[in-house]
């Protein structure tokens, strides 16, 4: 049986079984149904973007053989994130506990023969990451955060970058085109997660209006490009700042002293 996505969105298989609790390949008489597929089902119905989980949690709704030693689940993991999930461990951030991690971005629906197949040719190679991350100055194409920076507001969250499709990869699939590094952008795993489909509220937006209204004009025409691109640019101030900013604790003392020195004269 061929598992295509636009038949088969729902938690469970054509014959009623949650994915995750499937042990054979529907439609197969022995065909092994992978523990990456199932990991990665149970952890797309069963966890919100932002939820963390543990490996007991794991074991219980797994079984013991998906996640017997955490090594099992690392080289599950790993597989996971090869096809677009962001999925942190205590060792890439501090605020989790030893096993104990967090789902940032859901990738592939690995469970699924048609998701699996696509995104492994549209993957990015561990390369095209670096280049393009490189290339973007290290900041989210969107918002314009560094990786590990906290979001304005929360000094206790981490930014985390990924990369992400000007062009969704849906449409790129349906010309039949490749996929080439210009279509890759700098995304941070916030602005990565798919546009939410709220109900406007309009005291927000007349929040957001009032804050226009007070901008100046040229801040008013950056923001106007910002939002025509779908991504912000950074000025050559942002850039100075983003060279400047990682410098040495002493190179940086001394770019202090020149510019207090600089702005005393100047004015
Ligand atoms: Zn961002």
């Amino acid at each position: 049986m061929h598992l295509d996505s636009s038949a088969h969105d729902g938690p469970t298989a054509p014959d009623g079984t949650p994915w995750w609790e499937l042990t054979i390949v529907p439609g197969t008489r022995a065909k092994p149904f992978g523990q990456e597929r199932r990991l990665a089902a149970w952890l797309w119905f069963n966890k919100e973007i932002g939820d963390t989980f543990t490996m007991n949690e794991l074991r219980e709704a797994l079984g013991q053989d998906i996640v017997g030693k955490s090594e099992h689940l690392n080289r599950r993991l790993r597989t996971l994130r090869a096809v677009g999930w962001v999925v942190p461990s205590h060792n890439d951030d501090g605020s989790l506990k030893p096993g104990e991690y967090r789902v940032e971005v859901k990738g592939a629906r690995y469970w699924l023969d048609e998701d699996r197949r696509a995104h492994r040719r549209f993957a990015p190679s561990a390369r095209v990451r670096r280049l393009v991350i490189d290339r973007d100055g290290g900041r989210c194409a969107i918002c314009g955060i560094a990786n590990g920076e906290s979001y304005p507001g929360e000094p206790s969250s981490k930014a985390r970058l990924t990369i992400g499709h000007r062009v969704p990869q849906e449409r790129l699939r349906a010309r039949g085109a490749t996929d080439d590094i210009d279509n890759w952008r700098t995304e941070c795993a916030r602005c990565n997660e798919p546009v939410r489909d709220e109900i406007p509220d309009p005291r927000q937006y007349d929040e957001v209006l009032a804050q226009v209204r007070r901008l100046s004009r040229s801040n008013k025409r950056t923001l106007l490009n910002w939002l025509q691109r779908g991504e912000r640019t950074r000025s050559e101030l942002d850039r100075v700042y983003d060279h400047a900013r990682i410098l040495t604790h002493g190179e940086k003392e001394d770019l202090i002293t020149y510019l207090q020195n600089s702005s005393a004269s100047s004015s």
